[in-house]
């Protein structure tokens, strides 16, 4: 579906993705994990056609995306920060966003599923962070495409909202959909991702199963395997027991 080959990106003088390959092919869940600043949203925008390789190719069920905007109409996406005019009702924006896209959107199901029927005639500025994060989900998941890209959804989520959302991934899960995920919270990755891709310093230290990353790390959870990861990876911790208190500070950051 979405395949990366050599992907380089700088900003500035930073090198953000430094040779990028990667492939989703089957359907599912693929968790993108990393710390803070290792490129995650970066390597999201790239597939997005919104951040622009330096080198690399990037391929939209077989054809390069560079210069093609028309693959995106079947990406759905969950920016990081959305940013919408605070002043516009939650159903003023309901509405813009489906007059600029058009198509046919169920957003009642996601409304009702998030209980937002409250909230239709408030404005974005006097939403909770919750509020508005549930109304970026229904934003993001109202249309049907095959491929969904959510940046850190679980972000403010009460524990309800949460389940819900879990519910929602099960059901677009089962549609044969591919869904990329980032996120912080390792107890929703371990419950619902089938394939984890692990970031580092941008480059690709794993991709593959949670069972297969546990093995090969030798783990019993997710977080060993990833603080495995971050002491072996290109932090430079040393491994006299100073590599275990450093790891487990980035994985705080998480
Ligand atoms: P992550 O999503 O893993 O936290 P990002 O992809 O957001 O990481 O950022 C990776 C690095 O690239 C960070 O150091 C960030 O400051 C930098 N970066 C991201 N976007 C830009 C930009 N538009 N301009 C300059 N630097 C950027």
């Amino acid at each position: 579906m979405i395949a990366i080959e050599n992907l380089q990106k700088s900003f500035g003088k930073q090198k953000v993705l430094k040779g990028i390959n990667l492939e989703f092919k089957r359907p599912g869940i693929t968790a993108i994990l990393g710390p803070n600043g290792s490129g995650k949203t970066t390597l999201i925008k790239s597939i997005l056609g919104m951040a622009l390789p330096d080198k690399g190719c990037i391929r939209f069920q077989g054809e390069d995306i560079s210069g093609s905007w028309a693959y995106r109409r079947q990406i759905d996406y969950l920016p990081q920060i959305a940013r919408f005019p605070e002043n516009l009702a939650v159903k003023e924006l309901l509405r813009m966003i489906q007059d600029l896209r058009g198509g046919q959107p169920d957003a009642e199901r996601l409304i009702g599923l998030f209980a937002l029927q409250p909230y239709l005639d408030s404005r974005l500025a006097a939403l909770s962070g919750g509020t508005r994060q549930k109304v970026n989900i229904v934003l993001a998941m109202m249309y049907d495409s095959p491929v969904l890209i959510l940046d850190e959804p679980t972000s403010g989520l009460d524990p309800v909202a949460m389940l819900h959302l879990k519910e929602l991934l099960r059901q677009e899960k089962e549609k044969g959909k591919h869904i990329l995920i980032t996120t912080h919270i390792m107890s929703f990755v371990e419950e619902m991702a089938d394939e984890v891709v692990f970031l580092l310093e941008g480059r690709i230290h794993f991709q593959g199963g949670l069972q297969e990353l546990k093995e090969k790390y030798d783990a019993t959870s997710l977080e060993r395997a990833i603080a495995r990861i971050l002491r072996e990876g290109e932090l430079g911790f040393s491994s006299n027991g100073h590599g275990e208190k450093a790891a487990k500070l980035v994985l705080k950051a998480l």
